[in-house]
């Protein structure tokens, strides 16, 4: 079927100026819009169909409103933009919502009011799968979800390959799914513990004793074999890892060890390095040459600051070094790590004005001064930007061939957004209202009707 579906779309687009998948009349037509496909920088459409769950053409208005039917739905978008579904391969929206006071429902409303519609849930204990798969069978998955279950705690406790019980990848319930098996290379918040951030001894020399006090010496908890084993164990079990590492001895350990694993392969399974905020100049164009995917936060790293201030002039520039890693070709996704984050950041409007200005509004873990401006040379552009939370995101969760773009075929999640966030100024990012999201093609969210003004 999958392979009927491209052939279809590949066909029929050698000969039309749109693409139609089938002969199905839409269900939902949006026109007198812009809608950007991501899938090239200058693509952009005035109208959009959807049949069922499904996009079924993208093109002009004269294009698409010719393809409705009786039935078909008409929505006039008066100018407003329309984007896939914005997509958080890094939360907690599920297992730690009690953060902000929230049910893993209400999370996920709040995620849809920003535009959110696919999120992967970064720390799933084994009691949590069950309840989400009757979660998923209720309907109370309004977001699409990979769940990232545990093989160590945030402490280090080693919980094994219990994961093996369900399998990767594909849908338990819907809008869920396995995305993967999450790993600690250190610890993380642990109990009281603040997060136990390690180095290595290079750079520690220059950190103690003021920051002692928060990263308190940390190893990686494992040793490069150790880990490089757990990882051959979850690849044949062909699950994706994810694994914590924030300083740059978590990095090393985590580069090393996957180079280990995957012995000169390519890494098909995407497994993916989380956090990355110390990347030593040694260690920056690993990630393009083994194909390893990192994900990043914009606005969650206030104590990124507290340890460049400590290092050295020679390693200042080692920090969150977003641009360099995207330079080198590597797959970058951007993500919130919502709800330990900002309150903004589950936005990701406010976290691609992070991404492109100096203007950080972080004040993450705790009521700290707002902090974490990004150097101006680590600054990305809007497109660098918004591919990382869609379709390289989606790259990163296994579902770029069906979510991330807007192209006939793929799933309809998509946003609506008030201004286009390509063609707008980076200190008005954040005025952009979002106005409409739809999953699988049903409205999740709507501000008010769109032509209200
Ligand atoms: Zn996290």
């Amino acid at each position: 079927m999958k392979k009927l579906l491209l052939c279809l779309t590949f066909c029929i687009f050698a000969f039309s100026a749109i693409v139609v998948v089938g002969n199905e009349s839409p269900s939902i037509v949006l026109f007198n819009g812009t809608v950007v496909t991501m899938v090239a920088e200058e693509e952009f459409h005035e109208a959009i169909a959807i049949a069922g769950n499904r996009i079924l053409a993208v093109g002009s208005d004269s294009e698409i409103l010719a393809l409705a039917g009786s039935e078909t739905e008409l929505i006039d978008l008066l100018g407003a933009a329309v984007y896939p579904g914005f997509i958080d391969p890094h939360t907690h929206l599920l297992n730690d919502s009690w953060n902000k006071g929230l049910s893993p429902v209400d999370t996920q409303k709040l995620a849809l009011r920003y535009g959110v519609t696919s999120a992967a849930n970064m720390y799933t204990s084994p009691d949590l799968v069950e309840t989400y798969i009757r979660m998923a069978n209720r309907g109370d998955m309004r977001v699409r979800f990979s769940l990232y279950l545990i093989y160590n705690t945030s402490c280090g406790d080693v919980l094994g390959h219990w994961y093996t019980g369900y399998d990767p990848l594909v849908e338990l319930a819907p809008r869920l799914r396995i995305g993967g098996v999450k790993i600690f290379s250190e610890t993380s918040v642990c109990g009281d513990e603040f997060i136990g951030i390690s180095f290595t001894p290079e750079l520690n020399a220059s950190l103690s004793p003021g920051g002692l006090e928060w990263y308190g010496g940390n190893r990686p908890l494992f040793l490069q074999a150790e880990l490089a084993d757990v990882i051959r164990t979850v690849s044949e079990y062909g699950f994706p890892v994810a694994i914590h590492a924030i300083g740059d001895g978590g990095v090393q350990l985590s580069l090393d060890a996957l180079e280990e694993a995957l012995n000169g392969g390519p890494n098909d399974l995407r497994h993916t390095i989380l956090h990355n905020l110390f990347i030593r100049d040694d260690l920056l164009t690993r990630y393009a040459d083994l194909g390893i995917i990192a994900a990043v936060e914009s606005m969650s790293s206030c104590f990124a600051d507290f340890y460049r201030d400590l290092l050295p002039d020679q390693y200042k520039h080692i920090v969150r070094r977003w641009a360099d890693l995207v330079a080198t070709g590597a797959h970058v996704t951007a993500d919130s790590d919502w709800p330990w984050s900002a309150e903004e950041a589950i936005s990701p409007l406010f976290r691609l004005q992070a991404l492109m200005s100096p203007i950080n509004h972080s004040q993450s873990y705790g009521d700290w001064e707002p902090c974490g401006l990004l150097p101006e040379d680590q600054l990305l552009t809007a497109w660098q930007g918004l591919r990382m939370m869609t379709i390289e995101a989606a790259t990163m969760l296994h579902r770029d061939h069906e979510l991330g773009t807007i192209e006939p075929g793929k799933l309809a999640d998509l946003v609506l957004l008030s201004m286009d966030p390509l063609h707008t100024d980076v200190d008005q990012l954040t005025k952009i209202e979002v106005l409409l999201t739809m999953v699988d093609g049903v409205i999740e969210y709507q501000r008010r009707a769109i032509d209200d003004p």
